[in-house]
């Protein structure tokens, strides 16, 4: 292997940028970055130098001493990465927009193509002496963590991927699925709201919040639901499944059990099959229509006989149902019909005007309005096949039929942002 010599219009460059600009070897090395590979521009520049019987300068116009200082930004990120959880890095960096320039005027003199961006080096670097000293390597995909170095105030900006933590949960009391900011006072805390600045007490979000934040140091979470069922509605069964997004953890791994069962004793809320989770399962529990089961406690307005009851569910039963998007929701929501399979229907209990059923439907039955009819708007309706008024008193979730859905085919898949939560139906 011979010295990689520059070729005779290199050469000639070379001379001609350095009898006007003096370079330390780095800046000069990385002129000729594509040349040819399997040197550093230290090594290429001094290499150059050598061939050309040229000195290295001693204060290089171009970076003035800032290549001189990478091992010192080695030492600025490690000392800023302590402390925090990471499995994979990436170093980026912010220049004097000064060297940036005279880089830029280089070029242009030069007339070069073969040149690698001052950031490049400074980047790469920097990312090998980690390398080495971390024993963790650089991904310039999905990095756990980005140090971003600015080097004029040798200082260091951490950009963390937040972590997500799936999970599914049942709701026993009523309260809703998110922290509900006060709309007097917008989360600052007023009289309205008991000096609390949100509108509920708590919230599942805050519940299961409240366990897993301590273990994991995040500074903020964001909660991603299945849906979500009514603020009073109960969710029962195998639970809803949810990912938890938790903002710039300092921790990444945390005990799930001990997070169910700290969770557990307030009675309120539960949580089970805890696991990590991705962005790309945010955008699929998101986009996933699943069956549900409910229990439904209805009053109707007269009496009727458990045969007519019966009846009239078995008329529901594994039927089409047409609904017009209900009067309560019509303010927020195109007022369009709807064709909905109910799946399943049955009696649970029925005294006097007290009827309680289960009903399992595709996703996004209304299902209050299939019971009282929303004056015509959903046909045919329990009330409608009764001949009767028809109120939901009380409406559980008694299991999401998202059956196999969590962890299929969700890796790899790209994501959109996030932080965006589509509208959902009621249950
Ligand atoms: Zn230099
Ligand atoms: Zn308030």
């Amino acid at each position: 292997m011979g010295l990689p010599l520059p070729p005779p219009e290199v050469e000639e460059e070379t001379r001609r940028a350095f009898a006007k600009t003096p370079l330390c070897p780095s800046c000069l090395g990385r002129l000729f970055a594509k040349v040819d590979s399997g040197l550093t521009n230290r090594e290429r520049g001094r290499r150059v130098l050598a061939s050309l019987g040229l000195e290295a300068a001693v204060a290089c116009w171009l970076c003035q001493g800032l290549m001189e200082e990478i091992p010192a930004f080695a030492d600025l990120v490690a000392a800023a990465l302590e402390g925090w959880d990471f499995d994979s890095f990436l170093v980026g960096s912010r220049v004097d927009p000064d060297v940036l320039n005279r880089e830029e005027i280089l070029w242009t003199e030069l007339g070069l193509d073969t040149y690698e961006p001052i950031k490049a080096e400074i980047n790469r670097e920097v990312g090998k002496l980690l390398e080495a000293r971390l024993g963790q390597t650089v991904d310039f995909q999905r990095p756990t963590i980005t140090a971003v170095i600015d080097t004029m105030m040798d200082h260091v900006d951490l950009q963390v991927a937040p972590l997500y933590l799936y999970g599914r949960y049942r709701k026993l009391a009523p309260m809703p699925q998110t922290k509900w900011p006060c709309p007097d006072c917008r989360g600052a805390g007023c009289e309205a709201c008991d000096h609390r600045g949100t509108l509920y007490e708590t919230s599942v979000e805050e519940v299961i919040a409240a366990a897993v934040m301590p273990q994991v140091e995040g500074e903020d979470h964001t909660f991603h639901g299945m849906g979500r069922e009514d603020i009073d509605a109960r969710m029962l069964g195998r639970g809803r499944p949810f990912v938890l997004e938790i903002k710039r953890p300092r921790r990444r791994t945390l005990d799930y059990e001990a997070v169910a069962l700290e969770i557990e004793p307030e009675g309120q809320v539960s949580v089970s099959e805890m696991c990590p989770s991705s962005r790309e399962e945010v955008v699929a529990i998101k986009a996933l229509r699943s069956e549900k089961s409910y229990a439904v406690r209805v009053r109707l307005g007269s009496p009727t006989s458990l045969a007519k009851l019966q009846e009239a569910v078995d008329a529901l039963k594994g039927k089409e149902i047409v609904q017009r998007t209900p009067a309560r929701v019509s303010h927020r929501r195109a007022d369009r019909e709807r064709v909905k399979l109910v799946v399943d229907a049955e009696v649970l209990q029925a005294h006097g005007t007290e009827v309680e059923l289960r009903i399992r439907a595709e996703a996004g039955t209304y299902i209050k309005e299939l019971v009282h009819g929303d004056d015509g708007r959903t046909r045919p309706s329990l009330a409608a096949l009764l001949e009767t008024e028809a109120q939901v008193e009380r409406l559980d979730v008694l299991e999401i039929h998202d059956e196999g859905a969590h962890g299929q085919g969700l890796q790899g898949s790209k994501a959109p942002d996030a932080t965006e939560v589509p509208e959902t139906t009621s249950g």
